[in-house]
């Protein structure tokens, strides 16, 4: 998202009679992995009243990284963030965040039923604590206890260091991309998404020609059913931005290795090898 888009867009739907409310910005999108500048976003939104909330569901636990979390400067400034440690901290599915800067018990507000049978007003200690009445569903399970359980036994270091050996797996894989022949990186990536083409043997080298974009999208669906039918990998891949199918590579499993990831590359080679 670019900030000066974004007050333009406000400013336009103001003309238009609309009264804006919220803006999304993200930190590490889905495909791409790329982070929003949350400081001028967040000046924006101050300038118009409006709410900013941050999703980060996949780029949240970059938070714990002191060498990476400058990705995430100024979320300190959104009104609500959304986390899922389930992602990139390899929490048992499913664990979710939702971090709210809010004084005025908005969510018990918007959700609270009040029934005089659940959650007693009258008890020995502060209430306000109690978060039975602020969410939309009554029985659930509770998700934080393996977030808590993992922080303990793993540690801001130890949970730190996930994050920080995924950052560094990422870029040897990108150098490995670099390096391959038959292999083309979409971008340089900001984060663990490492997003590119395989162009087998019939291709290379024919970029422009008039059908080169079609042919290249049913590479990775082909590679993909292979994979599948060997046993051998998981690999997702889909068209973006105009970008004919790419795979997308999710470095971020604690136990991966290098060998994991030239053992990739190697596979995609033997099964693309007629292509
Ligand atoms: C995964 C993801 C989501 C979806 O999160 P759920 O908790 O599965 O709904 C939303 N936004 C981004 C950027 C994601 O990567």
């Amino acid at each position: 998202m670019i900030p000066e888009d974004l007050e333009r867009q406000i400013l336009l739907a103001k003309a238009e009679g609309a009264v804006p409310f919220l803006v999304n910005a993200t930190c590490g999108t889905t495909v791409l992995g790329a982070f929003d500048p949350l400081e001028a976003i967040a000046d924006v939104c101050q300038r118009h009243g409006l709410w900013l909330h941050v999703d980060a569901a996949w780029g949240g636990s970059v938070l714990l990284s002191r060498t990476h979390r400058h990705l995430l400067e100024g979320i300190h400034r959104a009104d609500s963030v959304a986390w899922n440690p389930h992602k990139l901290l390899g929490a048992g599915l499913q664990c979710s965040a939702l971090l709210l800067r809010d004084t005025s018990n908005l969510l018990k507000r918007c959700h609270g039923s009040q029934a005089s049978y659940l959650f007693q007003q009258d008890k020995f200690y502060d209430v306000a604590l109690d978060t039975g009445d602020k969410v939309v569903q009554c029985g659930r399970r509770v998700d934080c206890l393996k977030l808590w359980l993992m922080w303990k036994a793993q540690g801001d270091q130890g949970l730190e260091l996930r994050v920080d050996r995924a950052f560094t797996l990422a870029r040897y894989l990108v150098e490995e991309v670099k390096k391959r022949e038959g292999f083309e990186l979409i971008m340089e990536p900001e984060f663990l998404n490492v997003c590119f083409w395989f162009v087998p043997l019939s291709l290379r080298g024919q970029q422009g020609s008039p059908d080169y974009d079609q042919r290249l999208a049913k590479v990775a669906p082909i590679l993909k059913e292979r994979m599948v039918k060997a046993g051998s990998m998981m690999i997702g891949y889909q068209p973006h931005g105009g970008q004919a199918n790419f795979f997308r590579v999710i470095v971020a499993n604690p136990a991966l290795t290098r060998a994991d990831l030239d053992f990739l590359l190697d596979e995609l080679q033997r099964l693309g090898s007629d292509l």
